[in-house]
């Protein structure tokens, strides 16, 4: 090789198509369970203005402070690639005044987030999340509605030990007094803390509680917890939560040290957390940002989302050995020998393509050995081999794969031959299934 091969950056990974009907997979179900609590598809750009996540984000966070990918663009501007989706979703909604539209105002999305993090299992520069934010929704029933969607989703991909954790932070005007509590307890321990959360104390004493250091976290266990400071109405908000959550039958922990990465949130915030892929095991976290809409130049619009992150989900479930529905099987392999035959292939194949189903041909030239072999490999449901025999009658003889039997396939209505042969083994197929009472 005359030079070296190019590598990809680290922190970042490669789906290869082997794998991706996994993603695809995984992606259709999240979607399709956001869609059946009526929410739709929102894309947003992958770069935004800096200041959009410094502003919604909080620059007291680590997301912030610490991983974001920030540049200079060739007009100047500081543009940083988005490390989560709820900002750039939030800028989305007022831009286009989708305020003024009946709320709750529900969006979701799957998309890639970048951070400057250290690579390690379930850790990494270039992520996936989906996600669902709901704006204009201030009652406890969005709360339930919106942990039910992981929750439900959890269920339809067959993971299993999953824990959901809640907690409440109130709002600004009660845990202003948590904070100064915080303050006053962490003080104490000062020496013992962290460097970052020594700077912590200062600005968001909060952030100390969600310090991955063990010595901090350690000390964190006995400090005051919000849950204690709650005003009345959030501690209703709260206590309707978990009712209708029981309602539901899902279950939860009230974990009192979930206080969430960043800055937005206020009263409800949860995780679902995993035990079976070690320490990285946050699979999808969220709450409620009652302030954010408002705090970004818009009318008071309570809201709240959560993100679940893709490569963490799949980890999961193979870790658990969850099915991945696979691709629909390559219809038919037509095997040409000859010119001739590579031509009426081709052409057959674009017939079958135009009607919806999926046919290959060979396109590398090998003999006809090689290529019943690749068409086994592909998996494919039929093989025709067609030669100069088969064109002059116009008759082949069309194999399934799965049971060996033949049929004869007229060359000159090949759609309708393939459909009639596709059919009657679809219906066998479920007549089968009837049989064995799957
Ligand atoms: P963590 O505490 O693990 O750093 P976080 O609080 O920073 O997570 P969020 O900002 O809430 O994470 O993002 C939501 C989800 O996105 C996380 O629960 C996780 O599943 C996933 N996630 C976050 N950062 C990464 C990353 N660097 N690589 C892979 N997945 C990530
Ligand atoms: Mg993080």
């Amino acid at each position: 090789m005359a030079s070296k091969t190019p590598s990809a950056v680290r922190g970042t990974l490669d789906v290869l198509p082997k794998d991706s009907y996994k993603w695809q997979y995984v992606e259709r179900v999240l979607m399709e369970t956001a869609s059946l609590f009526g929410f739709s598809e929102i894309r947003v750009p992958v770069f935004e203005n800096t200041d959009l996540f410094q502003r919604s984000v909080g620059d007291t966070t680590d997301v912030v402070n610490k991983e974001m990918y920030t540049f200079e663009d060739k007009g100047g501007r500081s543009i940083t690639l988005r490390p989560e989706g709820t900002a750039g979703t939030v800028r989305s909604f007022l831009e286009h005044g989708l305020y003024n539209e009946a709320l709750p105002v529900k969006a979701c999305y799957v998309l890639s987030c970048y951070r400057y993090e250290k690579p390690q299992a379930g850790r990494l520069r270039e992520f996936h999340q989906f996600g669902v934010e709901c704006f204009g929704a201030p009652s406890p029933v969005a709360d339930a509605e919106v942990i039910a969607i992981p929750y439900l989703a959890f269920e339809r991909l067959g993971i299993k030990n999953i824990q959901l954790k809640l907690n409440s932070i109130g709002c600004p005007e009660c845990r202003a007094k948590y904070l100064e509590a915080l303050r006053e307890f962490f003080s104490s321990k000062k020496d013992e803390l962290c460097e970052t959360c020594n700077e912590r104390l200062i600005k968001n004493p909060m952030r100390i509680l969600d310090c991955k250091s063990p010595v901090c976290s350690k000390i964190a266990e006995d400090a005051p917890k919000m849950l204690d400071f709650l005003c009345d109405d959030c501690k209703e908000h709260f206590e309707t939560l978990k009712s209708l959550l029981d309602a539901q039958n899902i279950p939860y922990v009230i974990d009192p040290t979930i206080v969430r990465g960043l800055d937005y949130y206020t009263r409800t915030v949860f995780e679902f957390v995993s035990t079976d892929i070690g320490s990285q095991g946050t699979v999808c976290g969220g709450g409620r940002y009652d302030g954010l809409v408002s705090q970004m130049g818009g009318p008071y619009t309570p809201s709240l989302g959560f993100a679940m992150g893709l490569e963490r989900l799949i980890m999961v479930m193979e870790s658990q050995g969850c099915e991945f529905e696979p691709d629909e099987p390559i219809g038919i392999y037509i095997a040409p020998m000859g010119q001739a035959a590579s031509v009426k292939a081709l052409k057959l194949c674009f017939d079958l393509r135009q009607e919806g189903f999926s046919a290959i041909t060979d396109t590398v030239g090998r003999g006809l050995k090689a290529q019943m072999k690749y068409a086994d490999k592909i998996g494919a449901k039929f093989v025709l081999v067609l030669g100069d025999d088969e064109l002059e009658k116009g008759v082949a003889s069309l194999k399934n794969m799965k049971n060996g039997e033949q049929t004869e396939f007229d060359l000159n209505n090949g759609v309708q031959s393939f459909y009639d042969a596709f059919m009657a083994s679809a219906y066998a197929e479920m007549e089968n299934s009837v049989e064995k009472g799957i």
